[in-house]
């Protein structure tokens, strides 16, 4: 199901939701927080709609992403997609150098650039930041293969 406030924005647009886009649609909802690439849209969505094709997904997560429904990101030279924080601005993204996870940093802490930009007549809608580090478990893996 669709919460309200998506259901709202989609009413708002002209944008007609067909069964196979609400498919697609559904999956981001059931994979929040996650970051998927239109491979694994695809490939969730074909559970529900076997017939679904490649050329639908990508229309369908570019204009959800067009719509500020979903936040599009390119990660290690493939978009990925993830639904948007509500009202709020993107999390910033950081992503481990040796197995390529990708976590979430939900504190903004970018308050004291905004704020020294706003000051200079900019209004900051939202911004994208990647960090490249090793995560937890591979410096630990690292660490153990030292020893
Ligand atoms: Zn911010
Ligand atoms: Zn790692
Ligand atoms: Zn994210």
């Amino acid at each position: 199901m669709l919460d309200d406030n998506l259901a709202q924005k989609i009413k708002d647009s002209k944008y007609r939701l067909t069964s196979q886009r609400e498919a697609i649609l559904e999956v981001m909802v059931a994979n929040r927080g996650k970051h998927l690439s239109a491979e694994e849209v695809l490939q969730k969505a074909r559970d529900e709609h076997p017939l679904i094709g490649m050329a639908t997904v990508y229309r369908t997560l570019d204009i959800l992403a067009s719509m500020d429904i979903l936040h599009k990101s390119m990660f290690d030279d493939k978009f990925r997609y993830e639904l948007c924080d509500n009202d709020r601005h993107q999390h910033h993204h950081i992503i481990c150098l040796s197995c390529g996870a990708i976590a979430e940093v939900q504190e903004d802490l970018l308050h004291i650039l905004e704020e020294h930009l706003e000051k200079k007549g900019f209004r900051v809608l939202d911004h994208d930041l990647k960090l490249y580090a090793y995560c937890p478990e591979c410096c630990q893996r690292q660490k153990n293969l030292a020893r």
